[in-house]
């Protein structure tokens, strides 16, 4: 009691000590709070995914991206509803559905997340260290143990999407690791079937 009183009557006879601190834990949060908004302007929470688009990308352009409208006769891009964001919800759980299809998995409660940075260097910035990023060159990847794929918005095709998104349910599905050869051949079945349905794959 004795010790309090006393710290209280040296910190009233500093308030100068106190406007500083107090002011320098406004910055901090503003900062943060700055930080956070820049880092990721939009933040979609569809039934398997919590999608954060960073800033630049955007939403039209990543439904389209994704072939939310082609694929999966959505009507929103064509002016029929102007919520963009539940074309990209739709969009998102539609292409998992189909991964999960192509594979042969059921996934219940599945939760994982999708984070968009803009160009593949700060994907590869994931993972890589600064002498590596540019070589890299990364436009996806899937990281297991952070249940997140991080996606190029530049890149960004529904293929390749598929691809990340088979990664994650199979690590999910499979309670051993399949060798990364395995997981690679499903992934690229997986990414195949979903470009055979948009039209994407090379013409013979
Ligand atoms: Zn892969």
């Amino acid at each position: 009691m004795i010790k309090k009183a006393k710290r209280k009557a040296q910190s009233a006879k500093r308030p100068g000590l106190r406007k500083i601190s107090v002011f320098l834990c406004l910055i901090f949060t503003l900062c943060a709070m700055c930080y956070t908004l820049c880092a990721y302007a939009e933040k979609i929470e569809t039934k398997y995914f919590t999608v954060s688009l960073c800033e630049g990308c955007s939403l039209s352009s990543f439904a389209e991206k994704i072939n939310a409208t082609k694929l999966f006769r959505l009507d929103a891009l064509s002016g029929k509803s102007s919520d963009i964001r539940s074309v990209i919800k739709e969009g998102i759980d539609s292409l998992f559905l189909e991964v999960c299809d192509a594979l042969d998995v059921t996934l219940k409660g599945y939760r994982g997340s999708i984070v968009v940075y803009p160009d593949s260097v700060e994907v590869s910035k994931t993972i890589y260290s600064n002498s590596q990023i540019i070589e890299a060159n990364l436009p996806s990847l899937y990281i297991p143990s952070h249940n997140t794929i991080y996606i190029s918005f530049k890149d960004t095709t529904a293929g390749m999407l598929a691809h990340e998104m088979a990664h994650a349910a199979i690590s999910t599905y499979f309670v051993t690791a399949l060798p990364s050869k395995v997981q690679e051949i499903l992934a690229g079945y997986s990414e195949y079937s979903i470009r055979k349905k948009t039209g994407s794959l090379p013409q013979k």
